[in-house]
This record gives structure tokens, sequence and C-alpha cells, in this order.
């Protein structure tokens, strides 16, 4: 005889534990199912061990998503407000570090020992780790076919997240299922990842490995159907294998592979003006010119670039020169060759499409009793705390949702 329940979430990160503990506060029946033998794990390592857990000024514009409404009902029901005072209830400690964005002090190991702590209020029983094989439609719900037995819900909600970071227990465990039900799934991809690049133009670059600097970067087009276009000033870091920093991580989410990006690597400066300006005043080389406003290996590649020589003198140099340097500085266009992939990746974009499920409730229009929650929906945060908050959000919607059936 399968064990019967209300509600089975399959999967216990962020989205799933904050669900699972709504549903059960509610009085519902509920089994918490996750194949990983250690709990929350992308939580743990999230923001560098703090967990980057919410940011005070998350709304819809900051998320990409088929459908940029779909995430408005759910934000705007449980806010970042609303996840700070639970937080504040467990007198976990925190602050704020750069644009809106949230850190505990002390160690993301309290964010889960909250959601633990929440979960174990609404009595929600743990299977873990427990691999689910396969879910089938029943005349009452669903079964869950378990290695540890079989589980029977009247309702499952699915929040498996999404590829980033397979060694951590990532799956495509929400798609598959998804595409079982006849839900469309919109082409999942990496996001949040560094960018690598090769060949003849990157060659100068290759020596900046570790060299940071806050830039702006954009790509895409705001025209067209289904076009897509970012901006950002953040922090660029070159690396061994091409570029990374939030700049990049940010401006990857909206990047199509084969298209260029465009960096403006002295954003407050414009610099074919400056250096045109003051030819006639200075005898200053090339080289410790631009050390002056950007660090001095990057000044050497972006002169090694423009097929200068660092000792030139900026008097003996045509102002067509000037010009070039100083676009390669205002404005690089560069192609990446490629991304770090979901090794590296901090979210998957894509997921099950959002015309597939209620946006008050998460569950599919198509399957009555089936919700899908988190990453793995497509609804992707930019870098910043949007993740975790579109998690919570969705996760206390379906919960909430769930215990009004
Ligand atoms: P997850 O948290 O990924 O949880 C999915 C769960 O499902 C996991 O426990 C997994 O074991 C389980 N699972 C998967 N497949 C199966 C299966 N077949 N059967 C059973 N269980 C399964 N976001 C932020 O907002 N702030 C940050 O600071 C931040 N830092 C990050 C740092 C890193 C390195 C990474 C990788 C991501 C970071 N993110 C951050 C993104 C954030 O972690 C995710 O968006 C968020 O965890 C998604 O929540 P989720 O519950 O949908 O999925």
């Amino acid at each position: 005889m399968a064990e019967q329940f209300d509600v089975a979430v399959i999967g216990a990160g962020a989205a799933g534990m904050m669900c699972a503990s709504v549903a059960g506060q509610r009085g519902l029946r509920v089994v918490l199912v996750d194949h990983a033998s250690k709990l929350a794990e992308k939580i743990r390592i999230s923001g560098g061990g703090r967990c980057n857990f919410t940011n005070v000024n998350a709304g819809p514009a900051n998320y990409l998503s088929g459908n940029p409404h779909f995430c408005k009902s759910a934000l705007s029901r449980y806010t970042a407000q609303d996840f700070i005072s639970l937080v504040k209830s467990y007198r976990i400690a925190y602050h704020e570090k750069h644009k809106g964005q949230l850190f505990c002090d002390n160690s993301a190991e309290q964010i889960i020992a909250m959601l633990q702590a929440e979960c174990a209020k609404g009595r929600v029983q743990w299977r873990m780790p427990c691999k689910v094989a396969g879910v089938d439609q029943t005349a009452t719900g669903f079964v869950l076919h378990t290695d540890g037995g079989e589980i029977a819900a009247k309702s499952v909600v699915v929040a498996t997240g999404g590829l980033s970071i397979p060694k951590i227990g990532a799956t495509d465990f929400a798609f598959r299922l998804a595409k079982k039900f006849g839900l469309e799934v919109v082409e999942p991809r990496p996001g949040l990842v560094p960018l690598t690049f090769h060949g003849p133009d990157w060659t100068p670059f290759v020596p900046l490995a570790g060299v940071a600097l806050e830039v702006d970067v954009e790509t895409g087009s705001r025209k067209g159907k289904g076009a897509r276009y970012g901006h950002f000033r953040e922090d660029l870091l070159f690396t061994h294998r091409g570029l990374s920093g939030p700049a990049i991580l940010q401006i990857s989410s909206f990047w199509t592979p084969g298209t260029p990006i465009s960096l403006n690597l002295l954003p407050e400066l414009d610099l074919a003006a400056e250096l045109i300006e003051h030819k006639s005043s200075t005898k200053k080389h090339l080289h410790n010119l631009l050390a002056q406003w950007m660090p001095a290996r990057l000044a050497d590649g972006l002169i090694s670039a423009a097929g200068l020589q660092p000792d030139a003198r900026l008097a003996d140099l045509p102002d067509a020169r000037l010009r070039a340097l100083g676009a390669a500085a205002n404005a690089w266009s560069i192609v990446p060759d490629g991304s770090e992939g979901y090794r590296k990746a901090e979210v998957t974009l894509g997921g099950v499409a959002t015309r597939e499920l209620s946006q008050q409730s998460m569950m599919a229009q198509k399957v009555h009793g089936l919700y899908f929650i988190g990453e793995a929906v497509d609804v992707t945060g930019w870098l910043g705390g949007y993740n975790f908050q579109w998690a919570w959000a969705s996760g206390v919607a379906a919960g909430q949702a769930l215990a009004e059936v």
C-alpha cells in the first residue's frame, strides 16, 4: 500500500522547503522528497556561503521570462519584506552589501535551519535521500515511484530546480516530467555564467587574468519579436579562460550565442576626446597616460590590441589612431565563443513555459493538481538575490493555493 499524503513536494531546495512549510502549516499532510543526501546544497554554497537571500528592490523588471508579466502575482503577494520579516523572526543577522542585496552576517546554514524549522512547524515528513523514478496520475491524484516505495498524493509540486551545477545534484527531472504530461518546456540554457573567449582578438587579453574594474556592459537589441537587451554597470573580471565578474554574469543571461557583447571599460571618461585634448600639452608615454585611468596591465592589453607601442608619445600619434584606441576602451565589441556552461552557471534560463501554468497558483492549466515552482519554471532572476526571492514567492503561491483547494 502506498503511503498517502495531501501533497508530495519533489525537491527540498529553496522553493520546495518554502512551499512544503506553507502547505503544512495550513493543515495539509505534506511529504518532501529529495534525492540528495545533503540538504539544500545550493543554499549552502550561495553568496559565497553567506546566502544573498533576497533583494530589497526585487520586482518583475529583474526577471527574464517568455512572459515578463507572469511573475508579478507571486512576487507582489510574497515580497522581499515578507522574507526579511521571517529572517528577523529567527534572529538571523544580515546586512546589505550592494544594490539592495541582503546577505547573512554569519552563514547560509542559518537560512537552511530556518526553513527546516518552518517545515517542522507544518509537520512536514521527509524522504531523503530518496530517488523519484517517475510520477503517474491516478483517479485520486498521483503516485510517485521512488526507491523507498510508492507515495500517493492528491497533488504534486515539482521543485527540482534547473540544470546548474550537476555535481551537487541538479537534474532535468522537472523538464522531463513536464514533457511527459504534455507541457511545453522553453529550451534551457545556462545563465549567470562566465563567458569564454579565444582566437587572435583575444590574445592581447590573455595575460590579464585577475584584473578587475567597473564597466558598462550591454548586449542584444530592444527591437524585434522576442528581442533581448541587457545593460549593466558592474565589476568585470578577466580570467584565464575569458571574462567573469558580476558584469559578465548579468549580461550572460541576455547574451545570444554568436552575437557580440559591448564593454565600456571607462564609463566615466571619453578616452579619445581626453587624449586628443591633451596631445599638445603632455610629454607622457601612452602607457603612463592610460594607466592613470585603468589597471596598468589592461592599459598594456589595449595598446597592444590597437597595434601601438606602450612607449609611443601621445604627441606623435595621429588623431585617427587615438580615436581607434578610444573606441577600443569605450566601445569594445567582442564575440564570446561560449560560456563555462552548467558546471559554473548560477542558474538555468528557460524551463516549464509560463503559459502552461497559473500565475496565481503555479498549477499546470492542463493537469489538475500538478504544480511547478522555483527555478524549474521559465522565470530567471538577475544576479543579486532575485532568484531566491522567486523561489520563496513561487513556493508560497503554490503552498497557499494547495491549502485553498
Ligand atoms: P534548488 O535550490 O536547486 O533545489 C532543487 C532540489 O531538487 C535540490 O535539493 C535537488 O537535490 C533536488 N532534486 C533535483 N533533481 C531531483 C530529482 N530527480 N529527484 C529528487 N530531488 C531532486 N540565488 C540567489 O538569489 N542568491 C544567491 O546568493 C545565489 N547564489 C548562488 C550560488 C551558486 C553557486 C549557485 C549555483 C546558485 C546561486 N543562486 C543564488 C541561485 C539559487 O541557488 C537558485 O535559483 C535556487 O536555489 C533555486 O531554488 P529551487 O528550489 O528552485 O531549486
